[in-house]
């Protein structure tokens, strides 16, 4: 629906416009973004072309115009960059890629410097594009409202803002804070947190005083400029060829490394290059330097890669495109987290943040409540940094009841259970509990390994049994693993589903497996890392491939961590399980490693006080063991650092494959978003079955690979054969979104 316009509107701007030119009688133009028949504002073509009529005519009424305000009728401010269209954009579209974003910056230098005041009235959140067009105003307001958000996280999809916010944010606020506030993570601020590093002018806290104090500052401001229009402008803190900012200079391209761990991220690079370079040349040269290092961005794998996995996969799976369509969604209203250890703490936190009432059991009171106090601890340096407030922490931490009695349990219309590992103990817990909560209570399981099929024989109801694998820390991890048993029903996946999106939290949904899909799919990581110091490759090195691929986490001190114990069990649980389903076990050419680690040098990782690494008496580690080269080290075996790095992201999308071929994993979105947000596949990649897709060749380029890893180090890198049919085929994993001409 569209609003009536106001008093005396001049001209008649099509009816399907996207920004409406509404002029009162005092000679203010309101220019209001309503893109008809969308959900959100977005820079698409038609948009642009929008953008650049409204510039038009406000500089050919210049005369008469007494200022302009910028506002939304959506309930975001403008969401930026369309990218559907930006996902689409080839090597061969590099030249429209540059015209587009010099057409943007064109419109908003023209709006900038009419000489009349510029406000953005900023109604919801101006992320990306939505801020860039904030910034080329002389003012900005925002509304103060939950969710609303300002930033340029444009890094964040591996692009960097291509419409002047480069430039503007350089010259507002200096390249270093330019840089390290707000283009180099892309942090999105709240309305107050915008405020306070500089990046609006005011927040205020109702649509009126929004429009009034816009108009304010049109009467108080007949003549606007921007900052870096004034004669003798210079950017805040230095530019390069200054004394106090060479100082600092050096310290960004390690602060780069830091950042991306050396791994393939252009997008940190470019903004980098695009700051330093336009903080020397004069604002139009610089739009020009940005649109360039934009255009090599948005041309390039690595953000199609982010764009289809971290926003079209992460929108997919969070819209529920694996929740059955038939039930209803039901909010749980009560929910009973058995077991107070790591993870029912933090299970018991995301629950009571989401509004839940929280029964947590333990075997003592006093367990207990040592996981309640976990929330406490995370809600005090929650309070000290200012983001919750005094009444927020009291009213959730009085959502949380600690006990050992199953009597209070009764009521609970949703059980997740997080005891420790062991079958027949998990089977006992739920035995005690099953007739206390609620008849048709969801049932759910925490475990990592157990398969959710073998627990549920020992559960009554086990069509309302599911697994809910969390990560740890639960407070920090976005992902939770829905994991379906062989009985499981689908009224209980959906209730599964809904809790998991209640708690705020991103659902995969897989089919029941030993280890699941993650850590099924990490287990073949941490095996190649291990295998490959079986072949006498310097752990260095194998190190240093994983951080250079991108792992936030290095291979074999992520195997420490894990513990090597660890992973013999589950070796040896599932090594039974296969023999006796009648299955030949095969092995891995990494579990002689892990066995002489743990049996012939009592080294089992971490706990133990000594794994790969050595560690200091308080656990911190001190350095690679010298004793790997010495026993496992073979100089003369020369393994290609490319084929190093390849073996463990190979390892694992070839695997993924397998899971989509076995019907553990039923999406090409789940296994993206899981293995990014779950085991720290990077995301550089798009996630395992996107890092396929853009392999170079194709799928096609990726089978040889395979093939040729497969010739040299054996039969797991050969290519499954729905990669080889789909390769021949010409398809790849997934929806077609990116698919140029
Ligand atoms: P933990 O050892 O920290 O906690 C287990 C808790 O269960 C302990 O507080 C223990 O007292 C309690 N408990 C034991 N018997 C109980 C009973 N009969 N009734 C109530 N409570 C009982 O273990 P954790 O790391 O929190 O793991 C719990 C479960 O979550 C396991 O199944 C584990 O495999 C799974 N899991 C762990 C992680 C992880 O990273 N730690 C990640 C995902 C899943």
């Amino acid at each position: 629906a569209r609003t009536p316009q106001t008093t005396a509107t001049t001209g008649t701007p099509e009816a399907d416009a996207p920004i409406r030119w509404e002029r009162d009688g005092t000679g203010v133009v309101t220019l209001v973004l309503d893109d008809p028949g969308r959900s959100a504002n977005t820079l698409h073509q038609g948009f642009v072309a929008a953008l650049t009529a409204v510039a038009a005519r406000a500089e050919a009424e210049r005369e008469t115009l007494r200022g302009i305000v910028v506002t939304s009728a959506k309930k975001t401010f403008l969401a930026g960059g369309d990218l559907t269209e930006l996902i689409r954009i080839g090597p061969a579209d590099a030249a429209v890629a540059f015209d587009t974003s010099m057409a943007v910056k064109r419109a908003l230098r023209t709006i900038e410097t009419l000489g009349v005041p510029v406000v953005a009235a900023i109604n919801g959140s101006a992320l990306g594009g939505g801020y860039e067009l904030a910034l080329a105003c002389h003012h900005r307001i925002v509304l103060d409202a939950p969710g609303t958000r300002i930033g340029l996280p444009e890094v964040t999809l591996g692009l960097l803002p291509g419409g002047g916010g480069v430039t503007r944010a350089v010259r507002l606020l200096g390249i270093t804070d330019a840089l390290l506030k707000v283009l180099l993570q892309g942090t999105q601020y709240t309305p107050r947190g915008a405020l306070e590093n500089g990046l609006v002018h005011e927040v205020v806290t109702s649509p009126g005083e929004l429009t009034e104090r816009a108009r304010a500052f049109i009467d108080a401001h007949p003549e606007s400029h921007q900052p870096w229009d004034a004669p003798g402008y210079r950017i805040p803190g230095g530019t390069p060829s200054s004394p106090r900012f060479a100082a600092e200079l050096p310290a960004f391209p390690a602060n780069l490394k830091k950042q991306t761990g050396g791994a393939p991220y252009p997008a940190p690079r470019n903004i980098l290059a695009a700051a330093v370079e336009g903080s020397q040349v004069d604002f139009a040269t610089a739009q020009t330097i940005e649109a360039r290092h934009f255009t090599e961005l948005v041309t390039g794998q690595t953000a199609k890669n982010m764009i289809q996995a971290l926003f079209f996969d992460l929108q997919s799976v969070n819209s529920g495109a694996s929740r059955p369509t038939g039930p209803e969604p039901r909010p749980v209203r009560r929910v009973a987290v058995l077991g107070a250890g790591t993870m029912g703490a933090g299970i018991a936190y995301a629950c009571a943040r989401a509004g839940i009432d929280v029964v947590l059991k333990d075997v003592t009171a006093d367990a207990a409540r040592a996981g309640k106090a976990y929330s406490e601890r995370l809600l005090d340096k929650a309070l000290a940094r200012g983001r919750t407030t005094g009444e927020q922490r009291d009213a959730l931490l009085a959502r949380i009841t600690p006990t050992a009695d199953a009597a209070d349990l009764a009521g609970c219309d949703a059980v997740i259970e997080a005891v420790f590992e062991d079958t027949a103990l998990k089977h006992a817990v739920f035995q005690e509990i099953v007739k206390v909560v609620a008849p048709d209570a969801l049932l759910c399981s925490n475990t990592s390994t157990l398969p959710i099929t073998l627990l549920a024989e020992g559960v009554e109801r086990p069509a309302d049994f599911i697994g809910l694998h969390f990560f740890s820390p639960v407070d920090r991890m976005p992902l939770v693993e829905i994991v379906r048993g062989g009985r499981t029903g689908e009224g209980a996946l959906a209730r599964a589903f809904d809790l998991v999106r209640q708690i705020n939290k991103t659902p995969i949904v897989v089919n029941d497996s030993r280890g699941f899909f993650t850590s099924r799919v990490i287990g073949r990581f941490l095996n190649e890392g291990v295998a490959m110091i079986g072949e006498g490759v310097p752990a260095a090195s194998v190190e240093q491939a994983a951080a250079q691929a991108g792992y936030p986490a290095k291979v074999l001190s992520l195997m420490d961590d894990l513990t090597l114990t660890l992973g013999r069990r589950i070796r040896e649980e599932t090594r039974r399980a296969v023999e006796a389903a009648g299955g030949t076990w095969t092995g891995h050419p990494a579990d002689a490693v892990v066995d002489r680690m743990a049996d012939e040098f009592h080294r089992p990782g971490r706990a133990g006080g000594a794994g790969f690494y050595d560690y200091a008496e308080d656990g911190t580690r001190t350095g690679l063991w010298p004793g790997l080269a010495e026993h496992f080290g073979r100089p003369d075996h020369q393994v290609p650092f490319a084929d190093i790095q390849e073996r463990m992201l190979f390892a694992e999308a070839l695997d993924a494959v397998r899971c989509l071929e076995e019907g553990v994993l039923t999406s090409v979105a789940d296994a993206n978003i899981g293995s990014i947000m779950g085991i720290g596949f990077p995301a550089w990649t798009g996630g395992v079955l996107q890092y396929i897709n853009g392999y170079e060749g194709g799928l096609p380029g990726f089978a040889a690979r395979a093939r040729e890893l497969a010739a040299r180090y054996g039969d797991r890198f050969t290519p499954p054969a729905l990669l080889v049919t789909k390769a021949e085929r010409g398809e790849r994993f997934g929806a077609e979104q990116q698919r140029t001409g």
